[in-house]
């Protein structure tokens, strides 16, 4: 068994980024700005954000966060976006998820600019995922194509069962895998046998956020295993996957922390980049 090393990588990924970076700066006069915008106080939330800005100080883009209370009203964080999308200092706007039950993400994701949807997650970027065209990927599911290539795991062909069907994991991630010839199967709540379905399962993606919820005995002998699950267990993170137990019929698995966490941040990062120069006309 060999682990997919997500914070080695995503370390290596920054350093690359970096000196892009670096190189760019200076040449044209926008800041590379990357506004990340936060309302309520989800504990979750304050540590995923804590990790987005010190990645960007690591590698030299301007981050602003904007924190704002519970009450904040829709019309507000509408008007700030809008602010924001005319802002050449801003290339990427990140609006951290979940929003409070007044607010529509539906609505907030909408009045993103697609240029500057770092995230990916409004349906213009998802629409061209779905079609297969450029766009800006969702970071986790990107970070996991990142991670499997950099270990030369074979997709095409392969069997990938993906658990959970959300949009910022289950769904991009599958796009992805079809895009690159896998057969993709997608399992979720209501789905039948899902052991019968596992064990015929060349890689596997769990992101369902139940703790421990792949077992050893759902896994045939040298599969690959991808563990999205981030679970917070008496102060413990945990992933959705019996890690050992299930490590040693594995030929790769990410371990939780330090593998698809990790990557998320990275390809965030990339993505504000990418978003950075197709505003600028660098290619
Ligand atoms: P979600 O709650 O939106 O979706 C969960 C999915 O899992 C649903 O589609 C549901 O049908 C499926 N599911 C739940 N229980 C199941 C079961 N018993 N059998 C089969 N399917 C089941 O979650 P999400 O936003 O996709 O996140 C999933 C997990 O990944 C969470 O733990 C989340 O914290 C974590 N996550 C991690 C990262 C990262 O960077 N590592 C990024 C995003 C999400």
């Amino acid at each position: 068994m060999e682990l997919l090393d997500g914070k080695y990588w995503s370390n290596a990924i920054l350093d690359e980024i970096k000196s892009e970076l670096a190189d760019i700066k200076g040449k044209i006069s926008p800041d590379i700005g990357l506004a990340v915008i936060v309302v309520g106080d989800d504990p979750a939330s304050k540590v995923y954000v804590k990790n987005k800005i010190s990645a960007c100080e690591k590698v030299g883009i301007t981050s602003k966060l904007y924190t704002f209370p519970t009450e904040y009203t829709q019309t507000e964080l509408i008007s700030l976006i809008q602010k924001l999308n005319k802002d050449s200092n801003t290339a990427g706007i990140l609006v951290q998820l979940p929003l409070p039950k007044q607010i529509s993400e539906k609505a907030i994701l909408e009045t993103i600019s697609p240029q500057k949807d770092v995230d990916g997650f409004s349906p213009y970027q998802v629409g061209l995922l779905s079609i297969g065209e450029k766009s800006l990927v969702p970071c986790t599911p990107k970070g996991i194509m990142v991670l499997l290539k950099k270990y030369n795991i074979p997709i095409c062909g392969a069997h990938a069962v993906v658990i959970g069907r959300s949009n910022i994991v289950g769904k991009p991630i599958s796009n992805l895998l079809i895009q690159e010839n896998a057969t993709v199967t997608i399992c979720h709540t209501k789905t039948r046998n899902l052991t019968d379905i596992t064990l015929t399962a060349d890689i596997i993606i769990v992101a369902t956020g139940k703790p421990k919820l792949l077992t050893a005995d759902m896994v045939k002998d040298g599969s690959i295993v991808v563990d999205v699950g981030i679970n917070r267990i008496n102060g413990k993170l945990q992933g959705d996957v019996d890690f050992e137990a299930v490590k040693d019929k594995c030929s790769y698995i990410t371990p939780v922390p330090g593998g698809v966490g990790p990557m998320t941040i990275a390809m965030l990062m990339s993505n504000t980049l990418e978003a950075y120069k197709r505003q600028n006309g660098i290619s």
